[in-house]
């Protein structure tokens, strides 16, 4: 079967690789379909993945067919479609014991500490699958786990129905964001540097968008939302971001983070305390796939207007080059097996 692997850094390869085996008992060989391309899966081929390890099958947005199952599966059958869960947790450290397996002491995403998605077959444990019904196609079902990342951010943020928020950031994950929230009846806001992505996120029911190289994001966000965002989400993740979602919250407002950044922020005390500001991290998901599997059946979420290309596997390389060259022109890419 094809992989592919990002052998060390700067280095993205397609390898001939042996089916793997079903070993353990739980476990369940999926033949994969279509695998979204993430922002993390070019960290990782850049060597700026902060947590990623070497050699690596890169892809953890992924769906496929169940082939073959365990003895003592339980929960998936042969022919189901599946998305996986790309979270390996160890459930008794102290975030699993409450509920929050997605930051485990002993976390490994698939993808980034162990071979994820990009293949044409992998094993997975029976509890990071999750069956969903016939009618999805394979690229857009690939659009549920962004999706959960989404999910995650609203439940992080607390946010309610007839809530402000501003997002920052309008790439893929901004948008998943944005459709996620609207659906929950929230009013967004969205920021960016790039017209064409701002144009997908007024398509997608932004309230307003404000590009932040023509005009005040402060004079717009106070325009539209005179007490202020409630909520400020920052999928940029810089520094200055940060900072600048701190200062547009409204009071008992929350800021939700996602960024990897390790240079500090300067966050003055005073501004969340006056304020009682809640600021919170918010890192892959949890428990976040049931909802959304239904919310897409439903056909209340859909990857319209989120897919922008689709390449077949072995064209992986023409697919990284597009993402990193033309951001204006894609939003997800996603690749087919
Ligand atoms: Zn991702
Ligand atoms: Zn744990």
């Amino acid at each position: 079967m094809k992989a592919v692997v990002v052998p060390r850094p700067g280095v993205l390869t397609v390898e001939e690789r042996e089916v793997p085996r079903l070993e353990q008992e739980d476990g369940v060989l999926v033949r994969v379909r279509a695998g979204g391309i993430c922002g993390s899966d070019l960290h990782i081929y850049h060597g700026t993945s902060p947590v990623a390890t070497y050699p690596r099958v890169i892809g953890h947005e992924f769906v496929g067919e169940v082939v073959e199952i365990g003895r003592k599966v339980t929960r998936v059958k042969r022919g189901d479609r599946v998305v996986v869960e790309p979270i390996m947790y160890c459930g008794q450290c102290y975030p699993c014991r409450t509920g929050r397996p997605n930051v485990c002491e002993r976390l490994e995403v698939l993808g980034v500490h162990r071979d994820g998605g990009f293949q044409e077959y992998v094993v997975v444990p029976e509890r990071n699958l999750h069956p969903f019904s016939g009618d999805l196609s394979w690229e857009e079902a690939a659009l549920i786990e962004p999706f959960t990342i989404a999910a995650q951010v609203a439940d992080r943020g607390m946010v309610q129905e007839g809530d402000r928020v501003l997002i920052l950031g309008a790439g893929p994950i901004g948008l998943c964001i944005l459709a996620y929230l609207s659906l929950i009846g929230a009013l967004c806001g969205v920021a960016d540097i790039i017209p064409e992505r701002l144009e997908r996120a007024r398509e997608l029911g932004a309230a307003f968008v404000v590009n932040t190289k023509a005009s005040s994001l402060e004079d717009e966000v106070l325009h539209h939302f005179p007490d202020g965002a409630n909520v400020v989400i920052d999928a940029v993740g810089l520094p200055e971001t940060f900072e600048r979602a701190v200062r547009l919250v409204s009071r008992a407002g929350r800021v939700v983070v996602l960024g990897f950044h390790t240079t500090p922020s300067a966050i003055p005390q005073a501004l969340v305390t006056l304020r009682e500001l809640t600021i919170v991290g918010s890192r892959l998901q949890a428990h976040k796939f049931p909802r959304v599997v239904e919310l897409f059946e439903k056909k209340q979420l859909h990857s319209r207007k989120l897919i922008s290309h689709v390449f077949p596997l072995l064209e992986v390389h023409r697919a990284f080059a597009l993402l990193e060259h033309y951001p204006e022109a894609t939003c997800k890419v996603v690749l087919t097996m």
